[in-house]
Parts: C-alpha cells; structure tokens; sequence
C-alpha cells in the first residue's frame, strides 16, 4: 500500500469536484489529490445518454478559469437566438482538458482515475479498479464531491419489473435502435423524458407513435430568461422586477405560481393540468410547443411493471407491445439530500448554495474556503439550498437564495468576487446597472421595497401550506 500527502483529497471528479479544485488552484498553493471511479473528469457526463445537452448555456458552466464553448448564439434549432448549450462529449472534453492542461501541470494536483474511495475505511483510503492496488492519503482535508448523489438512467437498472420479450432501454440506447420499431413509450416526466421525446420528434418519429408516461407534470422555466450577457439584461431584469411583483402580491401559492407563469419565466405542458413537480427542468417555448405535439399522455402515476401487454402503473394499466420501446427515462439526477454543514473540521461536503447552480455552489464553497478561516462564518455564508421537487419549493427554495444573496452582499469582498465569477451567470459587470446612476439606485430602491414584501409574504404562503 503506498502513502500519499496531501493539503486536500477531493473525492469525486464530476463538475463540483472540478470547480471546487479550480478554486483552490488559483487562489492558493494547496496540493491536491483527486480520486474518481470514472476513466476521466466530468462524472455523470461520461455515463449521460449521447444527446444530452447542458440545460443552462455554457456561458456560465464548467470552472470559473476557463470558458466552456464559444460563447455563440444558435442561429438555428428549438434553441435559436440563444446561448450556446454544451453537448455531453463537449463537456466531458472540456473537463479533461481543465484536467491535463491546468491540474496536472501545475505540479499540484495528483489524480487518480478508475478508483474507488472508501468511506467505511478508518483512514482515508483508496483502490485501483483496474490493479486492486491500494492508497492511503494523508490529507488536511477531505472534501466530499459525491454528496449530491446525482444519478442517471444508464446507472442502474429501471425500478420497476421488466419481463422477458420487454424492449426496455435507458436513453443511451436510443439513437442504436433507429427505426427497429413502431411505437416508443417515454417512461418519466422530467429533464431527461423531455430530452428523449425531443429526440423522437427531431428525428421525424411521429407525435402520434409516442406514448409518453407523465407520472407527475412539471413546470419548466423558460430559458430565454436564463442567458448571461448584455443583449438579455433587460428582458431578464424586467422579467425579474416581475416576478417580485408577483411574489408581493400572491394571495396563495398557487396564485403566486399563476402570476409568476403569466411573467413567461415559468411554462407547463398542459394549460388544463397543473403541475405539481418543480425540478429546474429548462427548456425554450419552441421545445414546448413539439412537446405538445405528443397527445399520448399517460397520467396514471408511476409505472409497477412491463409485460409484453401491459404496462402496470399505480392508478391503472395501459396496453402495450412487443413493437414499442420503453426507455426508462425515471432516474433522479436532482436527489433531495439532507443539508448538512458545508465545512465541519477537516471534512467538506459540497452542496447547492443556490438552486440548481451546482458548479457555481461548488465554486463558491472553493472560494469561501480559500478565503476565510472562522468555520462558523465559513458556514453562514454556504448555507446548503436542497434541490426542489414540488411547488412548494419553488417558494423555499426562492426565499433560501434570496436570503443567501443578501448575505453575501453585506459580506465585505463577496460581491466583488460574484460580479466576476464566470459561474454567477446572474450578475457580471457588463449586465450590471451602474448603482452610481440616479435612475438605477431609485429603481433598485423601489424594487428592494417590493422585494422586502415578496420575502414576508412568499414566508406566509409556505408557512400556510406546510
Ligand atoms: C442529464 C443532466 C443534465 C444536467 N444539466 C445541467 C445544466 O445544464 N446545468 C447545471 O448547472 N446542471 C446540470 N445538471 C446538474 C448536474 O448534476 C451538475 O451540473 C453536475 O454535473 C453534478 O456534478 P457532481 O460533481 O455533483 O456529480 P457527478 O457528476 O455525479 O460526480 C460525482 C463523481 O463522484 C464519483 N464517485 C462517487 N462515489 C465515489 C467513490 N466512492 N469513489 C470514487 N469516486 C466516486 C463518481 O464517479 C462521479 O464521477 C444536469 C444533470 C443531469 C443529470
């Protein structure tokens, strides 16, 4: 067994993993020892079905060092006159060339690939997938990028039993199967159920041979309104001072959710049906608009179980057959995991510090721990924001970012950092107002006002549904 050393072990080369080193690499001069069981950075990325693209623009994706893509608007597609968005492959490249053109260069970092940590071991161990040859580490600090437990259909086997005669594939096996079938039945309702129907009708299947299982409906965000850069700043900040409005003004939640629709920054398939799942899934209004092309929607909860004839789900049963494909579409890239501290000791757990902003959580958590020493202070600027799943936590989860912003304003530094963070897709200096101009600081006055009402009543409304 060898014996490595180390400032910190990072365990987990996915994006957090990633963006939290980069911190470090560029702020300190603190050694490094990475350990990943995949064959190269990116995580979930490397194992992701081949169509995947990022959600949100590569703009503000990736490490803060270093720009992902070309910053080029598409001039074609569902995405047309919008930011770029990063392919898997495109990201994985990205991660591996952060990794052997930045990490491993500067002498700092040592990575160790195709190897499994354990966490059960009495001190900080890990072993070769490939050898079984074993490490030791003795590290300042163990920083834990595994945390957020991200999982993709490819990962496991679907949760419902599939029998003999079944074709039942994850997403990844869609482009190998073109054309073997007449039917597809789209198993799951979010991010990646959305990306597999887009897929079908991109390829000129036709609406009418997919069936698609919507356990639950979900509301989307538009991402017009989620686009770094000069050109945008306006409709967003419009959109923005809209949204607050709505938030003052809400009699219920559900009023609130209504209002905050009628904004444009939210969307659901179905006028008629009311969403009851909030997961940050991102899409433009022409995606939906071929989405509701699909009229086969199965609304009878999860699916039980799949045999030659029938697919069994919760609330009843639907007629099925040996021409269809399933693709299992059902796993959980957004698992609710408990908060826990961020900094304890010498162990880091890396979580959102803002909604569905992984990356840019994971380096801020970076930045916060090259710059300050108090754990306390350490903690009450990281305060872990769990992802979303329902209506209501578009509420908390709102509340909690806001209170997290405020907080790092007043935070001497903070904001000078989050003005130049390539990851803080919200703010930059070229989107900012000039507070010194006298329209903008009446604006921004009369909008914190209103954004002080927005905070007490978006409280109520949680506190009167809880
Ligand atoms: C399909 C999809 C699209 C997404 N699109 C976007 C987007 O557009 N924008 C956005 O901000 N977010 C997006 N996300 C969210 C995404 O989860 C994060 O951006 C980010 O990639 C998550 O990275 P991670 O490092 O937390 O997790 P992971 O990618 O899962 O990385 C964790 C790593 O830890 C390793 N690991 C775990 N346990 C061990 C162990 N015991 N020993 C060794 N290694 C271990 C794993 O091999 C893995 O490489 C998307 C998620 C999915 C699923």
């Amino acid at each position: 067994m060898q014996t490595l050393t180390a400032d910190y072990l990072v365990v987990g080369g996915g994006a957090m993993g990633m963006a939290f080193v980069d911190e470090l690499i560029t702020d300190t001069d603190a050694t490094v020892v990475i350990v990943d069981r995949c064959h190269q950075p990116g995580g979930h990325w490397n194992t992701a079905y081949p169509f995947v693209r990022l959600h949100q623009p590569s703009a503000f994706y990736g490490v803060n060092s270093r720009h992902l893509g070309s910053d080029a608007i598409d001039q074609t597609g569902w995405n047309a006159g919008l930011f770029e968005l990063a392919t898997s492959s495109e990201v994985c490249a990205y991660f591996d060339q952060v990794m052997q053109q930045r990490y491993l260069p500067s002498g700092r970092v040592q990575y160790f690939p195709m190897c499994e940590f354990d966490w059960d071991a009495a001190t900080p161990t890990f072993r070769s997938l490939m050898s079984g040859e074993t490490h030791q580490v003795e590290a300042g600090k163990i920083v834990d990028a595994t945390y957020m437990h991200v999982t993709v259909p490819s990962m496991r086997p679907p949760p419902y039993a599939v029998a003999d005669g079944v074709a039942c594939v994850p997403p990844n096996g869609l482009p190998g199967v073109a054309g073997q079938y007449d039917d597809y039945v789209i198993v799951g309702a979010g991010k990646t159920g959305m990306d597999a129907c887009l897929f079908l009708l991109k390829n000129a299947v036709a609406p009418s041979a997919i069936k698609w299982i919507m356990p639950r409906d979900s509301w989307m965000f538009d991402r017009a309104f989620i686009q770094p850069g000069k050109a945008f700043a306006d409709v967003i900040n419009r959109n923005f001072a809209a949204q607050t409005e709505a938030a003052a003004d809400a009699e219920s939640l559900e009023d609130l959710l209504e209002k905050v629709a009628a904004t444009g920054f939210i969307m659901r398939f179905d006028e008629a049906v009311w969403p009851t799942m909030w997961r940050c899934a991102t899409v433009t209004s022409a995606e939906l608009e071929q989405l509701r092309r699909i009229e086969q929607i199965i609304r009878k909860g999860r699916v039980r179980s799949i045999s030659t004839t029938e697919i069994a789900l919760d609330d009843g049963t639907e007629p099925t057959h040996t021409g269809a494909l399933h693709v299992d579409c059902t796993a959980d890239g957004l698992e609710r995991r408990p908060a826990v501290p961020v900094f304890d000791g010498n162990r880091i757990t890396l979580q959102s510090v803002r909604t569905c902003q992984q990356v840019f959580s994971a380096a801020f958590i970076g930045h916060i721990e090259t710059s300050y020493d108090d754990e306390a202070l350490k903690n009450e600027l990281c305060t872990p924001v769990p992802h979303p799943d329902d209506n209501r936590d578009f509420v908390r989860c709102n509340l909690a970012n806001n209170r997290n912003a405020a907080r790092w304003v007043a935070e001497p530094g903070l904001a000078e950092w989050l003005l130049h963070a390539r990851l803080d897709g919200f703010s930059n200096p070229e989107t900012t107002p000039d507070p010194r101009d006298p329209e903008v600081l009446a604006q921004k006055q009369s909008l914190s006002q209103i954004a002080e009402k927005a905070a007490v009543n978006m409280q109520r409304k949680l506190d009167e549904t809880a």
